[in-house]
C-alpha cells in the first residue's frame, strides 16, 4: 500500500493575529508571511482570537499569567489583568477552547502565536500578585486546553516557523497526523483514496482491517522515523509485534502517539542517511556497478554535508521503478512531499 498525498489543503488552526487580522490588545496584528504567503499552500487555516472571542474587545487591558510560586504547575496559572488582578479571565479561556472542539476536530495542526498569556506554547513569562515575573515556565491557557484535548496534534509557534529545520519538522509532523486520519482512520477526502496499491501488488478487494491499516501505516512509515529516532522506531516496531492482546483503540491511540512523539525530533543528518543507505539496500540489486558506486558517493557527500537531502532523493525516486517490492515503493521518506511544495529547504 502506498499512502497518497491529499489533493486539498490540510485544515490547521492558528492565532488570529498572525493572519494579519488586528486583534491584539493594543489593536495591532502580528502578521506572519511564512504563515500566510508559504504555509498557506498547503493549509486552509482555521483562524482564532480567544481573548477576543471570549468578549475583551479590541483594543483591551493586557493580561499576564498570574502563579504564586516560581515551581508552579503549568496548569496552577490564573489568567489576569496587568492593572487589575481582580479581572481573572481563566476559566472563560478554558470554556471557549472547550467550546471550540467540536469545530477542531477536524485540523491536523495548530500554530500558535508566541509569548501570549493565552496562545503562548512554551517559555511564557509569569508573574507573582506582587507584579514581578518570576519565570518564562507559563503556556498560554487556551493552548494548553487545546494540548489536552488533542494530545497528539502537531502544534508549533508563529516565530519557530521562520527556522527552516523547524518548520519542515513541523511539516512532516502535520502530514504525518492528516495521514493518520485520512489512511487508518478513514477520514477526510474518501475512503478508498488515500492509498494506491504499489505497483506490484494486485488490486485490493476492500480495505484492510483496521489494525492491518495500523500496521501498513507504520511500515510506509518507517524509513522516515527511523530518520528521526532509530530506537524509538525499533521499540514501535516490538510493541506492534507484542499488540494482539491489546483493544484496538488503546493500540491506535499508542501507535498514533509514538509516531507523532518520534517525528516531534528533528531528523539529523547521521540518522538520515541511515535511512537512505536502507533505501539504496532495497535497491542496489537492480543497479549496474556505475551506478551503485554513484549513488553511494553521493550519500556520502550528503552525509559529510557537502550535498543536500534533495539531490539523493531525486536519484533514489529514479531508480525506485526498478524495483518490483511493495515495502519500498511505499516509504514515505521517498515521497515527493513536503520537499517539492517549495514548502522546506531540507538540510
Ligand atoms: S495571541 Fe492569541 S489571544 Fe493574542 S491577539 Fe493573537 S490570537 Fe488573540
Amino acid at each position: 500500500m502506498k499512502i497518497l498525498p491529499r489533493q486539498t489543503r490540510i485544515p490547521v488552526g492558528i492565532s488570529q493575529c498572525a493572519m494579519g487580522d488586528p486583534v491584539r490588545y493594543n489593536g495591532g496584528h502580528k502578521h506572519s508571511k511564512v504563515c500566510t504567503e508559504l504555509l498557506a499552500r498547503c493549509f486552509e487555516y482555521v483562524p482564532l482570537c480567544p481573548e477576543v472571542a471570549i468578549g475583551l474587545g479590541v483594543p483591551r487591558k493586557p493580561i499576564h499569567l498570574l502563579v504564586d510560586k516560581a515551581s508552579a504547575d503549568v496548569d496552577a496559572v490564573r489568567v489576569v489583568g496587568v492593572d487589575d488582578p481582580s479581572v481573572d479571565v481563566t476559566d472563560q479561556l478554558r470554556d471557549y477552547a472547550d467550546s471550540e472542539v467540536p469545530q477542531l476536530e477536524k485540523i491536523r495542526g495548530y500554530i500558535f502565536m508566541q509569548n501570549s498569556p493565552s496562545c503562548g506554547l512554551r517559555g511564557v513569562r509569569r508573574y507573582l500578585d506582587n507584579g514581578h515575573g518570576i519565570d518564562s515556565e507559563g503556556v498560554g491557557v487556551f493552548a494548553r486546553r487545546i494540548q489536552q484535548h488533542f494530545p497528539h496534534l502537531p502544534m508549533e509557534e508563529v516565530g519557530r516557523l521562520n527556522n527552516n529545520e523547524l518548520r519542515e519538522n513541523f511539516l512532516t509532523r502535520v502530514f504525518a497526523y492528516d495521514a493518520w486520519f485520512r489512511y487508518v482512520e478513514g477520514e477526510g477526502e474518501g475512503e478508498g483514496k488515500e492509498v494506491a496499491e504499489a505497483e506490484s501488488e494486485p488490486v485490493a478487494e476492500k480495505r484492510p482491517s483496521r489494525i492491518a491499516r495500523i500496521i501498513e501505516f507504520y511500515t510506509a512509515y518507517k524509513y522516515l522515523l527511523m530518520a528521526h529516532n532509530q530506537d524509538a522506531t525499533r521499540a514501535l516496531g516490538r510493541l506492534l509485534a507484542d499488540s494482539k492482546a491489546m483493544p484496538e483503540d488503546e493500540l491506535a491511540f499508542a501507535v498514533r502517539g509514538r509516531i507523532m512523539q518520534i517525528l516531534s525530533r528533528p531528523a539529523s543528518r547521521k540518522d538520515r542517511t541511515n535511512a537512505l543507505m536502507h533505501s539504496q539496500g532495497h535497491l542496489k540489486e537492480y543497479l549496474n556497478k556505475e551506478e551503485k558506486a554513484e549513488l553511494q558517493q553521493l550519500i556520502e557527500e550528503y552525509r559529510v554535508g557537502h550535498k543536500p537531502l534533495s539531490a539523493v532523493l531525486t536519484m533514489l525516486r529514479h531508480y525506485l521503478p526498478r524495483s518490483p517490492h511493495a515495502f519500498i515503493h511505499s516509504q514515505v521518506l521517498l515521497a515527493a512531499e513536503p520537499a517539492e511544495l517549495g514548502l522546506c529547504d531540507f538540510h
